[in-house]
């Protein structure tokens, strides 16, 4: 019996081709003739005015907390139920991050629990589009709007995931996506950061550049460069964002492949699990998603492990994630405040492999599985 993998890094095949193009070039630091290319790709794609490469979605929300001045005295809302990045980023220039519970349906921001938070310490809000799929995120920029907050979207999982044909990523101030080896596209580590206010573009490309304005330099703009402000570690080389533009070129597709699996998914077990007291994610009906996950919620921590066993003995590896932030060892003293909805899922949360390398027949093995464990779960928990 083939084990089939959680995850398996995507490869499109033309990588090399684009990396034997740098040494022909001979450009190989940051900033040349392939960033360009996937900046430019990105801001087609998304539909963003101003895209810059970074090093990882982490590195991007380093830029953010500087970009924003954001530090001592200053708080910011966030989810517990994500990434560490999300919250070291800001904690890195002083902020503190305010952890606020995740609505059951998104696994995203709750809005009145977002709006309970809000004090006159709150400067901003990190809001993660979580599992390729997206937040409330027009009601949360208009309740953000409305107190002057700024919004930072973490958006690691879900490149070209849209609500109402916007793309995740463009709606707040900032917007922050991934290409490590884990997401959807990738270039091993690697990320990008969508400057969507414009008041931020001209800092924002002199901190990706070491603190330069050697862009302008490189456009020919000045005759030489100048240090201009505070760095953050950010700027990728050409050889990582040639491997991505190889990666970006299927991009389109490879979003195709993974939502026609979800799909498979959801029509052949979603109700067969609702029925066995099993919750899926059920997407905001204005939100498309960008296949990146399917996730189970369990009913608690003991039927998850019995269910990840069984289907491991079936030679197939299906995982949870995220020790939320505040149960974290360096996020524990942070914050007082309960979050029962983001403990439910932290404990019973399941995600199937899902990697548009997976055969249809690994999906039929994946569905036939669940449906066998599921079946027995429910006579146990009778
Ligand atoms: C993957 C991920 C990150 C970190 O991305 P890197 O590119 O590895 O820095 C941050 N936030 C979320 C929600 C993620 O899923």
């Amino acid at each position: 019996m083939e084990r089939i993998p959680f995850h398996r890094p995507l490869i499109t095949g033309r990588e090399v081709e684009f990396l034997e193009e740098v040494f022909a070039r001979g450009q190989f630091g940051g900033d040349g003739h392939f960033t360009g290319l996937a900046e430019s790709l990105l801001r087609e794609l998304t539909g963003a005015n101003s895209v810059l490469l970074t090093s990882s979605c982490t590195a991007a929300l380093a830029m953010s907390a500087l970009l924003l001045e954001l530090g001592p005295g200053d708080d910011v809302i966030m989810p517990a139920w994500t990434f560490p990045s999300t919250a070291s980023a800001f904690m890195a220039t002083g902020a503190r991050p305010v952890f606020v519970d995740i609505a059951p349906d998104t696994l995203c921001l709750s809005l009145p629990e977002v709006i309970r938070a809000i004090t006159p310490r709150t400067k901003a809000i990190v809001v993660v589009h979580y599992g390729g799929g997206m937040a409330d995120i027009a009601e949360l920029i208009d309740i953000a709007k409305e107190r002057k907050l700024h919004v930072i979207e973490d958006a690691a999982q879900s490149l070209l995931t849209t609500q109402d044909s916007r793309h995740a990523g463009t709606f707040g101030d900032l917007g922050a996506i991934s290409f490590h080896s884990t997401k959807n596209i990738h270039c091993g580590e690697g990320g990008a950061l969508l400057v969507n206010n414009p008041a931020l573009q001209e800092r924002a490309e002199w901190m990706r550049n070491k603190g330069t304005n050697r862009r302008d330099f490189l456009k020919g703009k000045v005759h030489q460069y100048e240090w201009r402000t505070v760095f953050a570690p950010s700027m990728p080389s050409e050889l990582s964002a040639a491997f991505l533009c190889a990666q970006l070129e299927t991009v389109q597709e490879v979003t195709e492949t993974r939502r026609a699996i979800w799909v498979r998914y959801d029509a052949e077990i979603g109700q067969h699990l609702k029925k066995a007291g099993i919750n899926t994610l059920s997407a905001n009906k204005t939100t498309q998603h960008n296949g990146h996950m399917y996730p189970l919620l369990m009913q608690d921590s003991v039927a998850r492990k019995n269910f990840c066993a069984q289907l491991a003995s079936r030679g197939i590896e299906v995982t949870g994630h995220y020790l939320p932030l505040h149960r974290s060892p360096a996020g524990k003293g942070l914050s007082s405040k309960k979050l029962p909805i983001t403990d439910h899922v932290a404990d019973g949360i399941v995600r199937l492999p899902l990697w548009p390398g997976l055969s249809s027949q690994a999906v039929d093995r994946i569905i036939d599985a669940v449906r066998d464990t599921t079946a027995i779960q429910r006579i146990k928990t009778r």
